[in-house]
């Protein structure tokens, strides 16, 4: 108790450290009006999307969405038939990608944005990605043998295309088979650490993956660094470390956020000069855990990943 009690002390005071050094936002500056019509972070089944590219185009179009990225995990198959049905709903596509990274043990994730998708070198690393995420099924299908869960491999292929395998899918055999009855639950149970499915996997590096992106002409953005289990410390070394690196932007409001958390990485982007981005992170109905067209505004002295882009700042004329 005494030890608990003195911990609990010492994460206050880290606290209060903490946020006595972030910045407070000034309300003045960039003041934001609605955007919620930008969504810069959704999946299709070219990923663990329900949806096929253009329908999910389509979804966001009929859900009040301008502009769209499409950013599938480590793959950027989906860009071509998304952009086509973009067209014809008079919606902007960026071309985007979600690369799944290892820093310092822990799996991040950053989204491309505005990316080159024909660039040689993302094309592989991506190519190498993917090969990987094959092994790591399979030893994902062992840990969930081992629990006594039967043709759990076989059953996840049936949920993916061939390309990507995630926990998705065997979150949703996990389901089908009534070992959960929906998502949140499938990922307190199996496939976490400590839990059964859960298997250790080597992702990109950062460099690699920042490099990648940058290279090919695209902005880089750590996604929901309110979702890693980094503590504060480490968190603050990877945006000096990310930004070191090139890295433009961290995700401020997405779907995975609290409403604290957003002013939180308002706070924490102006302390170290990085913009803020924006996205549901939608990945279908009952996968998400937002609807699109739902964002609501960044907070007041962000400023957007997309006010350097020519293409964009015309639609931040328009509001
Ligand atoms: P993977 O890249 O194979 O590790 O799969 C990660 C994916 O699993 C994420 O992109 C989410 O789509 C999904 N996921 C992870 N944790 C959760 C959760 N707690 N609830 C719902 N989906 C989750
Ligand atoms: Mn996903
Ligand atoms: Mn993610
Ligand atoms: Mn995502």
């Amino acid at each position: 108790m005494l030890l608990i009690g003195l911990m609990a002390e010492h994460l206050a005071m880290f606290d209060a450290w903490y946020f006595a050094m972030i910045p407070a936002l000034s309300q003045d500056s960039t003041a934001l009006t609605n955007y919620s019509h930008i969504d810069l972070h959704s999946h299709s089944n070219i990923s663990d999307g329900l949806l096929t590219p253009a329908e999910l185009v389509q979804h966001a179009a009929t859900h009040g969405l301008k502009v769209l990225a499409l950013t599938d995990h480590d793959d950027v198959a989906g860009l071509d038939e998304a952009r086509q049905a973009a067209a014809s709903h008079g919606l902007q596509l960026i071309n985007g990608v979600e690369i799944s990274v290892t820093w310092r043990r822990r799996t991040l994730h950053i989204v491309g944005l505005g990316i080159d998708p024909e660039y040689p070198p993302l094309v592989e690393g991506l190519r190498q990605i993917r090969a990987g995420r094959r092994t790591r099924a399979e030893g994902m299908a062992a840990s969930l043998q081992k629990a006594g869960i039967e043709g759990s491999l076989e059953g996840a292929y049936r949920y993916a295309r061939k390309g990507i395998i995630s926990r998705t899918h065997f979150a949703r055999f996990l389901i089908e088979q009534g070992y959960a009855s929906e998502m949140r639950k499938v990922f307190k149970r199996y496939l976490v650490k400590g839990k059964p499915g859960y298997f250790e996997h080597h992702w990109a590096s950062l460099e690699d993956a920042l490099g990648w992106i940058v290279n090919s002409g695209g902005t880089a953005v750590i996604a929901h660094p309110g979702r890693y289990d980094l503590g504060r410390p480490s968190m603050l070394e990877l945006m000096e470390e990310f930004r070191a690196l090139g890295g433009k932007a961290i995700e401020v409001v997405t779907g995975s956020h609290t409403e604290a958390q957003y002013q939180e990485f308002a706070r924490l982007a102006k302390l170290f000069g990085l913009q803020a981005s924006q996205g549901s992170d939608y990945h279908g109905q009952g996968l998400s855990y937002m609807e699109m067209g739902r964002l609501p505004p960044l907070p007041a002295g962000c400023v957007p990943v997309w006010q350097d882009w020519p293409a964009l700042a015309a639609e931040q004329g328009q509001r």
